[in-house]
């Protein structure tokens, strides 16, 4: 049973359907950035260094033509709103960390998460082509160079909370290890069963609503 929960959502591919990043490199990235998605993803080379070098692929002059897309482009998953909205009245904290980037999370969040409550990457525009700013690096605890270390995040902002940690992906993983509850999709699904973290499936936020009732009913 949990008692003091503070809930940890990650952003792209749980908030939004889609992932971000790769929407805007599809959309906007000359040839080349695909083989930098995969040595990223064989980890071959760190996210940190692969995302940093897939931005740096963009001028930095695109800016207003990449917001535009991608806050058009982004859909947010059904019965977010109501679970902000349920976390919020239960006095439950809920904290997005991302490996994505300010200028695309903080807008499409405006309004349901203050951004004091948002962990993500920064993205400067003031050089001739796009640079990522790492604020939120891995402390002496991980070697992994995530870039948005969501594990170190997790140890500094949840101790002494019973950790509910929503996500889909495998940069989720470090974070749900650290979790005493996870509410996967996808990729983290098939890690959590493999690895038998205490979890449940989700599609869509009413799911992760029901599950979170239930856990600290
Ligand atoms: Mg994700
Ligand atoms: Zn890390």
């Amino acid at each position: 049973m949990i008692k003091n929960p503070v809930l940890i959502c990650d952003f792209d591919g749980t908030i939004t359907e889609n992932d971000n990043i790769i929407a805007i490199m599809k959309r906007f990235a000359p040839d080349g950035w695909e083989e930098l998605k995969e040595v990223v993803l064989s980890q071959r080379i760190s996210i940190k260094e692969g995302v940093g070098k897939m931005f740096a692929l963009l001028p930095s002059s695109q800016k207003e033509e990449i917001t535009q897309f991608i806050l058009n482009d982004a859909k947010i998953r059904r019965g977010f709103a109501d679970f902000v909205a349920y976390a919020r009245d239960a006095g439950i904290p809920l904290y997005i960390l991302s490996g994505g980037m300010d200028f695309f999370v903080k807008p499409i969040l405006n309004g349901l998460v203050p951004e004091d409550h948002i962990y993500c990457n920064r993205a400067d525009f003031s050089g001739e082509y796009i640079q990522i700013h790492w604020p939120h690096s891995c402390d002496e605890h991980c070697y992994n160079e995530c870039g948005c270390c969501k594990p170190s995040i997790v140890r500094k902002i949840a101790k002494g909370k019973d950790i509910i940690v929503i996500g889909d992906s495998i940069t989720d993983l470090e974070a749900a290890k650290l979790a005493d509850f996870v509410i996967a999709r996808d990729l983290l699904l098939d890690k959590c069963r493999e690895l038998g973290l205490n979890h449940k499936p989700f599609d869509t936020f009413y799911d992760c609503l029901d599950h979170v009732k239930e856990g600290i009913g």
